[in-house]
């Protein structure tokens, strides 16, 4: 049986979507994995946001907070940057991911150090810091459980929270087990005690933490870090550095709008009332505390994110990366996160891959979706991801590409068409003479020429012998009752 663990999709980025889709939907393992979702995660989701009277007001006031704060991001950065230097930290600004790489780069070699321990971190993950980090020779140990599994596996996150979800306890053993030098049983809890014993050795011997950010509140310059397994108090608590890496859509202005995230992020991600640990750090140690870090960075990263905010896909840096998404779309749940071939997979990162990666590399993305609106549904903030797809879709006929050209003088034809009465009769006449009289059956399973892409998986209606505007004049006008 071919397993997850051997798929080259698991390791690779920038791979070719349906032929990833497929070889998901073939993998028995995966599937097994996947088929659980939906009621576990997705489920807990909506329980959690059906049992909360005030979801529904909450969700519109984080929205209200998000796009407000977006109007006047610059303002409410530069209140940041001065937060945090006012309390000791240093902010450094990034225009991209290989820019954020060399800052940190830069702090480290400061630092002299050789290991690091790393919170999870999407963010991280877009500005693919690991391979940076082990060019430079020096080593990051991940110490979210899921995110350690992946990391000796040397495969991608499968989903936004759940990094390992792919994974089943028995593959975990497998990966595990070399690094123990003993056979691991597939037992979920002895996993853990080993993976914590581990990590425990690396939180005392690392010098510098790097995090992401769950938000920044500009007026303190807080950074809020939400979790459930302890690994991101240690890594912030015990390295002498900490630095955090984030994007800019992360800030919110006023420690007062925080509540309102908090109630709706654990909810939307694992249907937890709130995360088991909250941490909120502003700045380095200062003279009187006990533990916390001598030096704290907060890396600001833009990666496209201010072309976004002119943009009509603007609402895209709402998310707040809870994965709620992805647990309620039927095509994630279908084939799982690494066929999306991004960092950031799902309904969202059907809509983010191609803005931080390009729309002709991943021109397969904003079609992985039915548009049935469950990921709107789901998403704490109401994010309007299929408007988006479909603004996407608009966007694709603009690109350069064989498909996308045949697509849109379809379409264009197909418009013109539908604006002219006298055509479209022309158009249906000929139709129906044509085509309507060839195909006797209902459905078209081949179209011709390079509109064939149609039905490689799916048929075509074939035109009708007779149009319903002859039927109607042969009939009669009244019609029959
Ligand atoms: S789009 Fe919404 S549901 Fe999906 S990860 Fe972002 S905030 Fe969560």
């Amino acid at each position: 049986m071919k397993t997850t663990t051997e798929t080259d999709y698991s390791r690779q980025e920038h791979h070719e979507f349906l032929a990833a889709s497929q070889a998901a939907l073939t993998d028995e393992s995966l599937q097994s994995s996947l088929s659980l979702l939906g009621s576990t995660l997705g489920h807990r989701n909506s329980e959690a946001f059906a049992a909360f009277p005030a979801s529904a007001q909450l969700r519109e006031k984080a929205r209200a907070i998000k796009d407000a704060t977006l109007a006047e991001l610059d303002k409410h950065l530069e209140t940041l940057e001065a937060s945090v230097k006012s309390r000791g930290g240093q902010v450094h600004f990034a225009a991209d991911g290989a820019d954020a790489c060399q800052i940190i780069l830069n702090i480290l070699t400061k630092a002299n150090v050789r290991r690091v321990v790393k919170s999870k971190s999407m963010t991280s993950e877009e500005i693919h810091l690991n391979p940076a980090l082990e060019a430079a020779g020096i080593e990051p140990v991940e110490t979210d459980f899921g995110e350690y599994i992946i990391q000796v596996a040397g495969q991608r996150p499968s989903h936004i929270v759940a990094p390992a979800i792919h994974l089943r306890a028995s593959h975990v053993a497998d990966i595990l087990s070399p690094v123990a030098g003993e056979r691991l049983p597939p037992d979920a809890t002895e996993l853990a005690a080993f993976a914590r014993k581990r990590l425990r050795e690396a939180f005392a011997t690392a010098d510098v933490g790097i995090t992401g950010a769950n938000f920044v509140v500009a007026e303190t310059g807080t950074v809020v870090l939400l979790e459930n397994e302890g690994n991101i108090r240690l890594s912030t608590g015990m390295p002498r550095v900490h630095v955090a890496v984030v994007g800019i859509e992360k800030v919110i202005p006023r420690m007062a709008d925080l509540p309102v995230f908090l109630k709706i992020l654990a909810r939307g991600a694992t249907g937890q009332k709130m995360s088991v640990y909250t941490s909120l750090i502003t700045g380095a140690r200062r003279p009187g505390e006990l533990d916390g870090p001598e030096e704290f960075h907060l890396v600001l990263l833009d990666n496209g994110r201010t072309k976004i905010l002119g943009g009509p896909l603007r609402e895209s840096l709402f998310c707040i990366r809870c994965g709620a998404c992805l647990n309620a779309c039927p095509i994630f749940r279908n084939i799982g996160g690494h066929a999306y071939g991004g960092i950031y997979s799902g309904p969202i990162g059907a809509v983010l891959t191609p803005l931080y990666d390009g729309l002709a590399a991943n021109h397969h993305l904003p079609h992985a979706s039915s548009l049935c609106g469950a990921c709107q549904a789901a998403c704490p903030v109401k994010i309007a991801i299929p408007e988006m797809l479909i603004k996407l879709r608009e966007q694709l006929h603009h690109e350069p590409g064989e498909s996308g050209r045949i697509e849109a003088l379809a379409y264009r034809v197909w418009a013109r068409m539908m604006r002219s009465p006298t055509l479209y009769r022309l158009g249906t006449w000929l139709a129906t003479r044509t085509a309507g009289r060839i195909w006797t059956s209902r459905w078209m399973s081949k179209l011709p020429g390079g509109l064939n892409g149609w039905t490689v998986s799916r048929d075509f209606p074939a035109p009708a012998a007779e149009r319903f505007r002859d039927w109607w004049e042969r009939e009669g006008k009244g019609g029959p009752t």
